[in-house]
């Protein structure tokens, strides 16, 4: 061993064996990449804001409940509905009412990554940190802001300022089977908005053409936290009634963080096309249900059971012919039944025939490129 470690604190030092030490704190001292590193589990437990956690890594949006703020989605058994609240934090510990998993933040971080609890400090102690505010950064509880207005502004800011949607992103959804004409259509038709694809690019872009108050106002950016999550998320999709916007990830990344995270009432992408309908899950489902030649009218919906029987969009469908293509997996399934049942004697609906081995259309369409 090159040097000498005390326990305390945080020391990288070059050495030449791989080891692993047990340190008097609790925490590991592990080797990566030849560069001997100590993770003080206390320090990153006391340093991470476990709210920061939720929201900046997993995308989870709290609802502040009772001197706690609720999540609908857990690290360990991931998301339910938007309007459950299982998952409940309150001083910096998590407690999940289904799975009955509880834990801090490093706990947390050990059940999303999967991963033992020494490789989720390290993470978050490394690239977890762009992600994350630290705890004396931001408020205990934080306000958690529910401003659809300021949403609505933003997302109106957007597609004022979009131009040529941004090279990474075209990349992206053409590696997805979308061809550049239809993204660009996309842009046209305000479905898509794009930030630079590269972070530091994007945060300029978002700072240019929206300013700092009214992403802080939105809720897009946290309080203490270094940048907007959605800095790397630069593929956004536009609800039909742009008061929600849904920002996704372009690539492979780093550490396990959320896909994508959705900010404003959760509401269909809507590519209009003839009388008759077709009801997809997703905006990339919906793009390759274009891609595939449909002329229906493809509706997209923000997740299987994300929608109410007395949606504006739903009553628009009575009297006509309605594909339902929902994902083929049990929540498509459980959403496609529901969506049949309140259409029942409404409207002509035929369930969709998934290719076998497709769990979606983009499935589809990435081995077949057509419609069955
Ligand atoms: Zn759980």
């Amino acid at each position: 061993m090159a040097s000498i470690f005390d326990g305390e604190g945080f020391h990288v030092t070059q050495v030449f064996s791989i080891e692993r030490h047990l340190l008097s704190s609790g925490g590991f001292a592990v080797i990566h990449k030849g560069v001997f590193m100590s993770v003080d589990f206390k320090e990153v437990r006391d340093s991470y804001a476990l709210a920061s956690f939720f929201e900046g890594l997993m995308g989870a949006k709290g609802k502040p409940v009772a001197g706690s703020i609720r999540y609908s989605v857990c690290p360990s058994c991931g998301p339910s509905s938007d309007a459950s609240v299982k998952c409940s934090v309150r001083n910096e510990r998590w407690h999940c009412f289904a799975c009955m998993k509880k834990g801090d933040v490093v706990d947390a971080a050990a059940a999303f990554f999967g991963v033992p609890a020494a490789d989720a400090a390290q993470q978050l102690v490394g690239q977890g940190e762009q992600f994350m505010a630290k705890r004396n950064e931001l408020p205990l509880m934080p306000k958690v802001v529910r401003d659809q207005e300021s949403i609505n502004q933003v997302i109106s800011m957007l597609l004022g300022a979009q131009k040529l949607p941004d090279l990474a992103c075209m990349d992206y959804l053409c590696s997805r089977g979308i061809s550049k004409e239809i993204v660009e259509d996309a842009v046209f038709r305000k479905m898509i908005v794009t930030l630079p694809g590269d972070p530091n690019a994007a945060l300029r872009f978002l700072l240019d053409c929206v300013g700092r108050d009214l992403l802080l106002k939105s809720g897009i950016w946290k309080e203490g936290s270094k940048a907007p999550a959605v800095c790397y998320r630069p593929l956004a999709f536009v609800n039909s009634d742009e008061r929600g916007i849904e920002f996704r990830l372009i690539g492979e990344s780093a550490v396990a963080i959320a896909k994508s995270i959705r900010y404003g009432e959760p509401g269909p992408w809507v590519w209009k096309g003839n009388d008759h309908a077709m009801i997809v899950e997703g905006a990339i489902d919906l793009l390759s249900a274009v891609q595939m030649g449909t002329k229906r009218t493809v509706i997209g919906l923000p997740g299987a059971k994300n929608w109410n029987a007395d949606d504006k969009w739903l009553n628009a469908l009575v009297g006509r012919h309605i594909l339902v293509a929902l994902d083929n997996d049990e929540a498509g399934q459980a959403g496609s039944k529901d969506l049949e049942e309140i259409l029942k004697g409404r409207a002509i609906v035929r369930r969709y025939q998934h290719l076998a081995g497709c769990k979606d259309l983009n499935d589809q369409l990435k081995l077949e490129g057509r419609i069955n």
